[in-house]
This record gives C-alpha cells, sequence and structure tokens, in this order.
C-alpha cells in the first residue's frame, strides 16, 4: 500500500501562543513519533502547496475570505472568537493545510498514492461557509471533497470524522449537496452545538455519550455508519482524523484508546477497498495531549498502509 504522507513546515506560522492547545508542537509530535518507530520511512512524503483561490472559493464564498484576509494582524492577533485567533500569517498556513488535502486528492487520481494522511493545521471541520470558529478558518476537508467533484469529475464523495467534536463546519457546506455523504461522530451534548440535530438524507449524525469507550463506541460506529455508506457508494472516502476522542485528551470526555483509532481506520480502509477502489485521503482535525495524538496517528497510519 503506497500512503503519502502531506505536511509543510509552514503550518507552523499560524500559532496563538503556547498556552492554546491548538500550537505548532502538535505536528512535531506527530512526525517526531513516525520518524522515532520508522514508520514514516515506509511513507511516501510531500509538501503541501497553498490552495488557489478558486478551489477555496467553492466552499467559501469570496467576500468572507477577503473579510479574513482584512483581519489579519500586523502583529499581535485578532480575536475572531475567544480562542480562535488570527496571527499576521495564520492564513499563509490555513491556505497550505487546504492545499494539503488538495494534493492528496490529486495524487490519488495520478496513482501516485493508495492512501493519504494530511498532516496539516490549522484544523477546519468547524469552519462554515460564512464563520470561521472552533481554531479552523478555512474547511479543508470540504474544500478536498469539492475539488474532487469539481476538479475530478466524482459523483460521490463520502466525508467521515471522527473528531470529539461535531464537524458543524461540514455539514454546513454540504446540507444541501447529496453528492457528499457526510458521517460525524461527536460526544453530545457538547462544543460546537451547532447541527448536530440537523437530519438529512445525506447527513448522518452519530451523537456518543460523555464517557463512551471503546466498545459501544465500535458498536455504534458500525450501526450508523455502515449502512449509510454501503447505501450511497462513494467514489472516494475522506476522513476528518481528529483524535480529541482519546480517554487522555484533556478537551473532550469520550474514553477511546489507540487501537481504537487502528480499528475505525482499518473500517474505513473496508469499505475503501470495497467502493473506492482503496482510495482514502485522511485530514487531521483535533487532538490537543501530545502523547496520545502522537500514538493515535501512529495506529491510524499503520492501518492506512495495511500492516
Ligand atoms: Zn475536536
Amino acid at each position: 500500500m503506497i500512503t503519502s504522507f502531506i505536511t509543510h513546515q509552514d503550518c507552523a506560522l499560524h500559532d496563538m501562543g503556547p498556552w492554546h492547545p491548538e500550537n505548532p508542537l502538535r505536528l512535531n509530535a506527530i512526525t517526531d513519533q513516525l520518524m522515532l518507530s520508522g514508520l514514516m520511512n515506509q511513507l511516501m512524503q510531500y509538501k503541501a502547496r497553498p490552495v488557489t483561490e478558486e478551489q477555496l472559493h467553492r466552499a467559501h464564498p469570496k467576500a468572507h475570505v477577503r473579510s479574513l484576509q482584512l483581519s489579519l494582524p500586523e502583529e499581535g492577533f485578532t480575536a475572531i472568537e475567544e480562542e480562535t485567533l488570527l496571527a499576521p500569517r495564520s492564513l499563509e498556513a490555513a491556505e497550505l493545510a487546504a492545499g494539503g488535502v488538495i494534493r492528496g486528492v490529486d495524487q490519488i487520481f495520478k496513482n501516485q498514492a493508495d492512501n493519504v494522511f494530511c498532516a496539516v493545521r490549522p484544523p477546519g471541520h468547524h469552519a462554515e461557509k460564512v464563520e470561521s470558529m472552533g481554531f479552523c478558518f478555512y474547511n479543508n476537508v470540504a474544500i478536498g471533497a469539492l475539488h474532487a467533484l469539481e476538479q475530478h469529475g466524482l459523483d460521490r464523495v463520502a466525508i467521515v470524522d471522527f473528531d470529539v467534536h461535531h464537524g458543524n463546519g461540514t455539514v454546513d457546506v454540504f446540507r444541501d449537496d447529496p453528492r457528499v455523504l457526510v458521517c460525524s461522530s461527536f460526544q453530545h451534548p457538547f462544543y460546537p452545538w451547532r447541527y448536530a440535530d440537523h437530519q438529512g438524507d445525506n447527513i448522518i449524525n452519530t451523537p456518543l455519550e460523555a464517557h463512551t469507550g471503546s466498545k459501544d463506541f465500535r458498536k455504534t460506529i458500525e450501526a450508523s455508519w455502515l449502512p449509510a455508506i454501503q447505501q450511497f457508494k462513494p467514489q472516494l472516502i475522506l476522513i476528518s482524523a481528529g483524535f480529541d476522542a482519546h480517554r487522555e485528551d484533556p478537551m473532550g470526555e469520550l474514553n477511546l484508546e489507540d487501537d481504537d483509532y487502528y480499528w475505525i481506520t482499518s473500517f474505513l480502509m473496508d469499505l475503501a477497498r470495497t467502493y473506492t477502489g482503496g482510495h482514502l485521503v485522511s485530514v487531521l482535525e483535533g487532538g490537543y495531549d501530545l502523547n496520545s495524538l502522537a500514538r493515535s496517528v501512529h495506529r491510524h497510519i499503520e492501518a492506512l498502509q495495511g500492516l
């Protein structure tokens, strides 16, 4: 299995301060773990390229992008909300994060990779069409899905999201777009307090009670996502891969273990083999405890590799 690993050192240009859990050390922890374990040697490594305006505007209207650009501070921070801050070069990082997913999708269609992991930040799944929130500015996974549909001519893309938080931004982008199936599991009730009750043929919301552990997580995911994906028959699967539902993560109260990330990735790989020729692009979302983040991504990539 050829797995591509896409990242960029300039994702660190977005830095909301060392106190902030969504900080550049997250990507360092992931790459350090993969290097030390030797797994990185088995991956094809690429640098993200910035998203183009055309690719970005498929998900976010021009006026919204422009207003974000105008909000960039010359120094210090602009608070979009209390903990979602723009630093002077934050949008350069956000352009690379979205562009990394574009590159991953392109690699799939050029047969350069079977699957892809995008180690990028800032994350994206809370970013709605015209609203930045929850540490997210541009919806990276949505931009990747729209690229697959509009550039590569696909008819059906599935986005699955196992972050501890609901992917409200992704639901916002695709709630009226039957070309995209969005399956999101999340602690409930919990941040972001939006769209969790949204009903739609193409939106599968999978709420989980606080303290849900491995066994109930797996059972619920299988019951909720499997029939939806089987019926939808996606031509490509994208993953909003958040690792903050881990037991050791301070951000949420779900109790997943390292092995649950291996399990869910293998579950999605099986579906990819059936429907997408094995093609799957995974995009980092949350995950704030550096230790469990690094271990969980490691298990995730082992599953992508078919190990
Ligand atoms: Zn999250």
